[in-house]
This record gives structure tokens, C-alpha cells and sequence, in this order.
């Protein structure tokens, strides 16, 4: 009887609390602040002489609740104000990370902890294993939850970029590969037909907010891969991009041919550092070969390359970091378009403890690190996207390295201090528009990577060089060298190479291909009003004017994109037409 009493009393309260700030927010919309909402929640707790505050999904869950039964009317910058509070970013794609069971890894680099039960390399209590863990490693518990979870906290959940975190993709047995894929797409497909069957989601307690489905649900899945992706097409939720970790010399020709028919976007493989003996040493046990070979055919295939670095392995010093860096971007052969640096770390459990506990390493200290990481930020080149500084590792994990979680905002405040401005894509890509896009001019970068030309281009304020909009245009071959005589003049092996990837995928044969386009708006539907997409839509138009312009300039005459169903009619109003998975337009 108690129990019931005290949650009938909590309902009350949260109704109180959401009245009361609806009706508050009514008054003055425009100047209700969070000083107002923290005035009016202090006294409603006082009132009932509440200790600890609700959490938000709470409040979010009651506010559905009694929007869902009438009992509350609708009031859309109310809404508005409750998804604010809580979004966790403006992003346009909502990100979806995802465990696999563990299949052991050929690999045996010394810093790779090894916890019974969980995938190589990961660590039991980070919060994306303990969400696996919960749903038994499930791909559709785990997308089901997640998505529950952002769902009630305010989040658009329509466009989503799911990101597979082992670090092995290729490795797995294949029909565990497909079995995966196919779950990705049921689970989004399926979302909307199991929330009908959803019991209350459970927040006591619980940051994950789990749920119980009641009895009787049973998940309509598609028989096949080919199936899971078509219904995806036309679904509510819809699957943006894939991203799967992978070794460099486990990406070969078959492998990339599998990643197409999954619909993988982005693959990232793991240089860890560009000196062969220092990788050596670690026991990543592949060489810069590999990581050089891994990088150009995923480019020619069309795929957008995230590397990863690790400063501090075993026999580096920060010179060597910044040697090892300064190659990645010196040497065109690896050039990759988005990178994510993370310092070595001593956990329990992996060949480095016993190395550090026999006083054999050590890591930087906090003010090295430091210096270090801003220096190997300034030497990011603008067409890179930096997207990490620091693995979140719980702190109690680490028995050696920094805990300095935020890292990444110290360094940039000391680079902001010497009045550096960083390139790097992700700092000036548009953040709450704040730039006015009118004034954007095209800006254009060309360089070499992995053997053929590459242009990036960008819409952005001249001024600050704020990004409205980018893309990458890769010329994968000279479509001069028609002859096979011309061909031999003209380094054989590297076309023969290029041929490899054209046996996978004929449709991009003599094509220049668009890697990437991206207009950066929030995740408000393509139709939605005030949809960003909607009035930025002209940004994409120029951008793909310009690479046509700069494809002819160099005599290809076809062009090829990588088009999701809901941007096809964009492009075939633009004379593209389906090919395989590209849309190809002659030019
Ligand atoms: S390749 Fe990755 S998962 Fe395998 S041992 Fe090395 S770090 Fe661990």
C-alpha cells in the first residue's frame, strides 16, 4: 500500500510540476528561462519536500502520458522547450552504437584487454557494453532500447547512423555478419509495431532506461538481408549509415563487395601509428603496407575512411607521436578523411599490465599529454574531421594514463589562448546558426590521396570559414588512358589495382564519385516545418554543379553518388538514374 501511495504521490507531483511550468511558459514563451523552470521546480519540491529532484525522462514519459489520454493540452513550443533541454545534439542523424558477441580477434596487441564474456578490447562496466550486456548482445534489444531511450528524452529518432564498435568487423563469421546486418534493419523496421506492446519503460534506478514488452509481441522479421533492406527503405526509422572497425589487412576486394551489399558507409581501421617498429613492438602485427593498401581501395570503392591513432604505445615519445602523425598527412598514400586519436591506457587484463607492472611503461603525464595533443591537433589539415581526442574509459579502469576526461576541451581552450584557429572539419562545421548561409562562397581544396586526385569542397563563410556544406569529389582514374599500351606507360599496377575494385562493383567504372555530401541542419524531418533541410537544400544543388563542373574539367564524363532512397527523386530530377547501388548520371 505504500509503494502505491508514494507513486500516486510522485504522479501528482511530476502533473503539478508540468502544469505549472505550461502555464508559465504560456505567459511569456519567448523570455521563459531556465532561472524561471529552476524557480518554479524549487517550488513544487519544496512544497512536497522532495530531496531528489526527477529525472527528465520523467517528466518527458508524464508529459507523453497525459498528452497520449487528453488530459493535457498540446502546446508545441512547450515541446519544443522539453526536447531543447534535453537534446543531446543538433546533429541530423541520431548515432546508434552496437556490440557484438565476442569471436576473438587474430590479433594480440598488448595494450587489447581481454574480459571474459565481452567482445576483445572492451572494458565491462563502459556504458555501450553494459547496454549490451543487458539485452544479451542482441542487435534488436540493443537498437529497441536505444532508441526507446532517446526516444522519451526528446530525440528525433527518423535518421540514424549505427555504428558496430568492435574492432574487428571482419573477423566474425560471415553468417553472424549477415545475421547482424539483417537485425539492424528489422530492428528499425519493427520500432514503431513493438512500441504497441510496450509496458511502462522502467527509469527507477535505471540510466538506461529499459522497458518490458508484454506478452504475446512478436517481431515481424524479413526473411532475407535483401528484404530487411528494401522494407527500410520506405520505414519511418530509417537506417542513415553503418559503421564497422576493422584491421587494415583484413580489407581485401571479397570484403569490400560484403560491405557494399550491407550498406556499410564508413570503415574505420586502426594505423595506431605510421612507424612499422613501434606497431611491431605493440603487436598490432600489420604493417604501413597494409594500412596504405587498406586506405586507397576503400577510397576507390567509395567508402569514407576514419583512422585511428594512438600516441604514447610502447617505445614512442611525444617527437615520435608527432612524427607518426605528420606522416599520415605528409604522405598522400594515406590521407584519411576523419580520424580519432586516442592515447595508450593501462587497464587490467591485457599484456601492457604485466609490461607496466614490471616498471617497463609509462604513460605521459597529464601536462605531456596535454601539449602533445595540441600540437597533433594543430596538424590536422582542413579536409579532416577530428572526431575524438580520448577513449571514454571509466576512470577506476585505468591503472595507468589520464583520466582527464575532457581532455579534448582543455586542449582547445590552450590552442585557443595562442589565437590558433583549428581547420579540421568538425570545428567549423555550423553549429545553431549563427552564420548566415546567403554569404557562403565555395571553397575548394585539391590534393592527392591514395594516388588519385581528390577535391573537398565546402560552402562556408568566407569570414570565419564556418562549413554550411561539404563534399568529396575522388577522381579514381584517368579516363585518358583508354589503351592498354598507354596504360602500361602509365603505372600498370595501379590500374590494375583500380581494376580489382571495378571487378566488385562495374557500375563505377570510369566514374569520378561523390565519397560524401553533407548539409549540416538539425533532425527535423525533410517535410517537417522549419525544416532546415528544406531552406538549405540549394547548398547541395551548388555543390554538386561544382564537382560536375571540376569532373568534366578533367574528362570524366560520368559521375556517380551514393543515394538513399529519400534523396533518389533529388536526384534523378537532376538527370541521375539507379545503377546498382550508385545513381550515375552522364556528364
Ligand atoms: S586488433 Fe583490435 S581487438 Fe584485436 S587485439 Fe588488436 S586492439 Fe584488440
Amino acid at each position: 500500500m505504500a509503494n502505491i501511495t508514494k507513486i500516486e504521490n510522485k504522479i501528482q507531483i511530476l502533473d503539478e510540476l508540468l502544469r505549472a511550468w505550461l502555464e508559465a511558459t504560456k505567459k511569456d514563451p519567448e523570455n521563459f528561462s531556465k532561472n524561471d523552470y529552476a524557480k518554479l521546480k524549487n517550488e513544487v519540491y519544496k512544497k512536497y519536500k522532495i530531496a531528489k529532484p526527477f529525472q527528465s525522462i520523467e517528466l518527458i514519459e508524464r508529459y507523453e502520458e497525459l498528452q497520449a489520454d487528453w488530459s493535457l493540452e498540446e502546446n508545441l513550443f512547450f515541446k519544443k522547450i522539453l526536447r531543447k533541454r534535453w537534446i543531446r545534439s543538433l546533429s541530423w542523424v541520431t548515432v546508434i552504437s552496437l556490440l557484438t558477441e565476442f569471436f576473438g580477434c587474430p590479433g594480440k596487441c598488448i595494450f587489447c584487454p581481454t574480459f571474459e564474456g565481452l567482445p576483445k578490447s572492451y572494458i565491462p562496466n563502459e556504458p555501450a557494453v553494459q547496454r549490451a550486456v543487458l539485452n544479451n548482445f542482441d542487435p534488436i534489444m540493443q537498437i529497441h532500447n536505444r532508441l526507446r531511450a532517446l526516444e522519451i528524452t526528446g530525440h528525433k529518432i527518423e535518421k540514424n547512423d549505427v555504428r558496430i564498435i568492435w574492432w574487428t568487423w571482419s573477423v566474425y563469421p560471415k553468417p553472424y555478419q549477415e545475421m547482424f546486418i539483417k537485425a539492424i534493419y528489422d530492428a528499425f523496421n519493427t520500432y514503431d509495431d513493438m512500441k504497441v506492446y510496450l509496458e511502462k519503460t522502467n527509469f527507477e534506478n535505471d540510466k538506461f532506461a529499459t522497458f518490458k514488452i508484454k506478452q504475446g509481441y512478436k517481431a515481424k522479421l524479413s526473411k532475407t538481408l535483401e528484404e530487411a533492406k528494401k522494407l527500410n527503405e520506405s520505414s519511418r526509422l530509417r537506417v542513415i549509415w553503418i559503421a564497422i572497425e576493422t584491421r587494415p589487412d583484413w580489407i581485401d576486394l571479397d570484403e569490400i563487395a560484403r560491405l557494399r551489399k550491407y550498406w556499410v558507409t564508413r570503415v574505420e581501421i586502426w594505423y595506431q601509428t605510421t612507424i612499422d617498429e613501434i606497431n611491431e613492438l605493440n603487436k598490432r602485427w600489420h604493417w604501413n603496407k597494409e594500412s596504405i593498401a587498406a586506405t586507397k581501395i576503400l577510397k576507390d570503392a567509395w567508402f569514407k575512411v576514419v583512422a585511428h591513432m594512438m600516441p604514447n604505445l610502447l617505445g614512442s615519445t611525444p617527437e615520435l607521436d608527432k612524427k607518426a602523425l605528420a606522416e599520415v598527412f605528409d604522405n598522400p598514400d594515406f590521407r584519411p578523411d576523419e580520424l580519432k586519436i586516442y592515447p595508450m591506457m593501462v587497464t587490467d587484463k591485457s599484456e601492457l599490465t604485466d609490461i607496466w607492472k614490471a616498471w617497463n611503461f609509462k604513460a605521459y603525464d597529464d601536462e605531456t599529454l596535454i601539449n602533445l595533443t595540441a600540437e597533433l591537433q594543430m596538424m590536422i589539415p582542413e579536409y579532416v574531421r577530428l572526431n575524438r581526442t580520448y577513449r571514454d574509459i571509466p576512470a577506476d579502469q585505468i591503472l595507468e594514463g589520464s583520466i582527464v576526461a575532457n581532455l579534448r576541451q582543455i586542449v582547445e581552450k590552450k590552442i585557443a589562448a595562442k589565437w590558433v584557429k583549428l581547420l579540421d572539419t568538425r570545428h567549423r562545421e555550423i553549429r545553431e546558426w549563427k552564420n548566415d548561409p546567403q554569404k557562403a562562397e565555395i571553397h575548394t581544396f585539391e590534393y592527392e590521396a591514395s594516388k588519385w586526385k581528390e577535391y573537398f569542397l565546402t560552402f562556408e563563410d568566407p569570414e570565419d570559414r564556418t562549413i554550411f556544406s561539404l563534399l568529396r569529389l575522388r577522381l579514381p582514374e584517368n579516363p585518358h588512358l583508354t589503351s592498354p599500351e598507354e596504360e602500361e606507360q602509365n603505372n600498370l599496377p595501379l590500374l590494375q589495382e583500380r581494376a580489382g575494385v571495378r571487378t566488385v562493383l562495374p557500375e563505377l567504372e570510369w566514374c569520378a564519385i561523390i565519397r560524401e555530401i553533407h548539409t549540416f541542419w538539425d533532425q527535423l524531418s525533410v517535410h517537417e516545418k522549419g525544416s532546415k533541410f528544406g531552406q538549405h537544400i540549394w547548398l547541395w544543388k551548388k555543390l554538386i554543379a561544382e564537382s560536375e563542373k571540376l569532373a568534366k574539367e578533367n574528362w570524366y564524363k560520368k559521375m556517380a553518388v551514393i543515394a538513399w532512397v529519400w534523396v533518389r527523386a533529388y536526384y534523378e530530377k537532376r538527370w541521375y538514374s539507379l545503377e546498382g547501388e550508385y545513381m550515375i548520371k552522364e556528364i
